[in-house]
């Protein structure tokens, strides 16, 4: 099992900075019986001037909110206290290229009534920017997204997870890399833990929201398309369309942009190099890094 605390780490409970060790949670808490709960997965980097830089934490902490008043979580927190926090609880662990994991849970509550409070933590822990030269072996899952007309599938809620552990526990059972999902018409939706866009004859393709998680980075690649002139499409996608393709990858946070090699055994003819992907992944990279402070600053600073 992989370790993301020890003795000295501090995370952030409840408006305190805590030593991780020694943070406790209630037993009889209703996110923890019955998967109630919401969280955003964010990262910061070490940016080319040597600064601490949390990639989009308004995006982040505004999507965390919407999460909350999906589910109706009580979520008395402004954005702009919650990123000084992240910020502090990066400093305390000497972390700057981080993984950060807020998130909003219920008190104990074994009833399926509101709750008149919730509580947050922000756990934060290290994880270097991923290169994404292996590419990935993709299997479509027989495990469909989550029925939107059940869940709040625009909220990045805890339970939703289930649905990814199955899917992504099982494609590896399989001797595959990651999952892909359909949606429950049975289109292409998004990976476990991540968005999905595929190219063909020079254009990229990607499903519209409505039955998946809507990713930031999604967003992002979105913005670089705009900056890069490269002609993207929104539309619903099937399966055996996406075994046509000349490449595909997949994005997220966690992952960044990651290529993939091949979807149920069909490779994909294109070299991941000669991609459009390949191009979004190196700037996406030169994105996160850039640094916060302008030329003028760096002078003025000498
Ligand atoms: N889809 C799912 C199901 C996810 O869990 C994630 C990761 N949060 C994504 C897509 C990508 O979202 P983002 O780019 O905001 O990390």
């Amino acid at each position: 099992m992989a370790t993301y605390y020890d003795q000295n780490t501090v995370l952030f409970l409840d408006g305190a900075y805590v030593k991780a060790a020694e943070a406790k949670v209630d037993l009889y808490g209703q996110t923890l019986h019955y998967g109630y709960g919401v969280f955003e997965g964010i990262r910061s980097y070490r940016t080319a001037d040597g600064e601490t830089k949390i990639f989009k934490a308004v995006e982040h902490y505004e999507r965390l909110r919407r999460s909350a008043e999906a589910l109706n979580l009580p979520y008395p927190y402004s954005t702009e206290k919650l990123i000084d926090a992240t910020y502090q609880v990066l400093a305390y662990n000497n972390l700057q290229d981080a993984y950060i994991r807020p998130l909003v849970y219920a008190p104990a509550n074994m009833s399926f009534n509101k709750n008149t409070a919730s509580h947050i933590m922000i756990a934060v822990w290290e994880m270097g920017l991923f290169l994404g030269d292996k590419l990935l072996r993709v299997m479509t899952s027989p495990f469909q997204r989550p029925n939107p007309h059940g869940f709040k599938i625009e909220a990045k809620a805890t339970g939703h997870y289930v649905n990814s552990i199955l899917a992504s526990q099982d494609a590896k059972a399989k001797g595959y890399d990651e999952a892909l999902l359909t949606d429950m018409n049975g289109y292409v939706a998004e990976g476990p833990g991540a968005n999905m866009f595929f190219e063909k004859n020079g254009r990229l393709y990607t499903p519209p929201l409505g039955n998946i998680l809507p990713g930031i980075t999604r967003a992002t690649v979105l913005e670089l398309c705009g900056e890069m002139n490269i002609p993207v499409e929104e539309k619903h996608i099937r399966p055996d369309e996406l075994k046509q393709a000349d490449a595909a990858f997949f994005c997220g946070t966690a992952a960044e942009i990651v290529g993939w090699e091949s979807l149920d055994d069909t490779r994909f003819p294109l070299r991941w190099e000669d991609t459009l992907g390949r191009q979004l992944q190196v700037a996406y990279k030169q994105k996160v890094t850039e640094a916060t402070r302008t030329e003028a600053d760096m002078l003025a600073a000498g």
